[in-house]
């Protein structure tokens, strides 16, 4: 049985907001992906704010129909998003990334300006971790963030990269390195010294705006701070146990779909007189692909069954961890499979949408800490009497 840990209502809201999105998403998911249309992005972004959706993580903001919204319904909106168009899905997984530490370490003023508008979907956030010389080791940032206490201002000098929504977002959590460690700031589109060199091309997530930020002496009111000066690297890892639970659903809904793809095209394209999915060699991959995505499910709802009970910090990084790599690793997987099975119409666009699937699950094992690094946070969880390194 699929979506075993999930209950009667989960499966309720999965149903609501597959239709949902049926109507919103799927009628301009061919505008995103053909034309990289924004305004289709944009709609779609409205249309969940205003239906109360991207408040799903926030129970305290939420005012809807479900009696104990969570991370777990955040993760079925993922899910099913991705099912449709992936590059779609990022663009508010990025903001509700943005929302997340706004919620929890902003003042109340800044909760206003900034938080209240993203989740009503009439504005996007960023966060802005990566830089041209520090990737996975995000403890080695090189972003400086220095306080001027003449002009009670925070003063932001350096550069990221791979932004996402980077020059569309309304507001970016950045997080530099303080006297005492790492701290994060908000930082609003219009502040001075801030720049978007250029944004980048990918060979998937078309739709989806990925670029550069620049801080050349970029100044913030001193009520900018997130949390505490020097608390940054905390509330990166609470953002991170969240996107990476989020991206299980973004891995699930791709594989979901490439899945789908392939059982369909096994069972009525004709090979040497029987159905494709006769042939062992066929079926063999059907049933790889099956486990893994039951196993995918599994492993994502039950972090965020964790989440929604009450487990965060250190407590949730190797399940967190684990649905990120599971589920990742099985969209790919699943990308692969599926365009072999379907031999010449799997690279072409006009027999359909596998090689567009194929390109999009790329980044997936990338985004949000590779493989690699969730591998090195599961073990370190794994090994504790001994210290393992990256
Ligand atoms: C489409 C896209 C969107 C993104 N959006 C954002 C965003 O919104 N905000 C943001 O801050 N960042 C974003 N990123 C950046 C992303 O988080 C980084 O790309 C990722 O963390 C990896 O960093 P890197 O690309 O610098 O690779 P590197 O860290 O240079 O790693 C390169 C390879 O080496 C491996 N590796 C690194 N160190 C080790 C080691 N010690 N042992 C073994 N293997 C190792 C990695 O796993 C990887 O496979 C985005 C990236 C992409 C592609």
């Amino acid at each position: 049985m699929r979506d075993f840990l999930l209950d009667d209502a989960d499966r309720a809201f999965r149903t609501e907001v597959r239709d949902f999105l049926q109507r919103e998403l799927l009628p301009r998911a061919a505008d995103i992906e053909d034309r990289r249309s924004w305004d289709a992005v944009k709609h779609v972004v409205r249309a969940l704010g205003a239906a109360g959706y991207l408040k799903l993580m926030f129970p305290d903001l939420y005012k809807g129909k479900l009696a104990h919204p969570g991370l777990t319904h955040a993760t079925i909106l993922s899910e099913e998003a991705s099912y449709i168009n992936y590059a779609f899905e990022t663009t508010i997984a990025t903001a509700l990334s943005c929302a997340y530490p706004l919620h929890r370490h902003a003042s109340e003023r800044l909760r206003d300006t900034y938080l209240t508008p993203i989740l009503e979907g009439t504005a996007i956030g960023a966060i802005c971790v990566t830089e041209p010389n520090v990737g996975s080791d995000s403890a080695g940032m090189e972003t400086r963030i220095d306080f001027d206490e003449m002009r009670n201002e925070w003063v932001i000098n350096g550069s990221k990269r791979y932004i996402s929504n980077a020059s569309v977002a309304d507001v970016y959590i950045v997080y530099g390195l303080t006297s005492d460690g790492m701290t994060a700031v908000a930082v609003p589109k219009n502040a001075k010294g801030m720049s978007f060199p250029r944004n980048y091309t990918f060979m998937g997530r078309r739709g989806c705006i990925v670029g550069e930020v620049g801080f050349d002496d970029c100044r913030v009111p001193a009520d900018h701070l997130l949390g505490e000066k020097g608390g940054g690297f905390r509330i990166m890892r609470g953002m991170f146990n969240f996107e990476r639970a989020i991206l299980g659903g973004s891995g699930l809904g791709v594989a979901r779909s490439a899945f789908d793809i392939a059982t369909a095209h096994a069972q009525t394209r004709k090979s040497f007189g029987q159905a494709l999915g006769c042939k062992q060699l066929i079926w063999d991959k059907i049933a790889q692909m099956s486990w893994r995505i039951d196993a995918s499910e599994l492993i994502t709802y039950r972090a965020t069954k964790m989440y929604d009970a009450g487990a965060d910090g250190r407590a949730l990084m190797k399940e967190a961890a684990m649905a990120k790599l599971v589920a990742t690793e099985t969209a790919n997987y699943c990308a692969n499979e599926t365009v072999q099975i379907l031999g010449g119409d799997g690279i072409t666009k006009e027999y359909g949408r596998a090689e567009q699937i194929y390109r999009d699950a790329r980044a997936l094992t990338i985004v949000g800490g590779t493989s690699e690094v969730a591998k090195y946070l599961i073990a370190g969880r794994d090994l504790p009497d001994i210290r393992i390194t990256l």
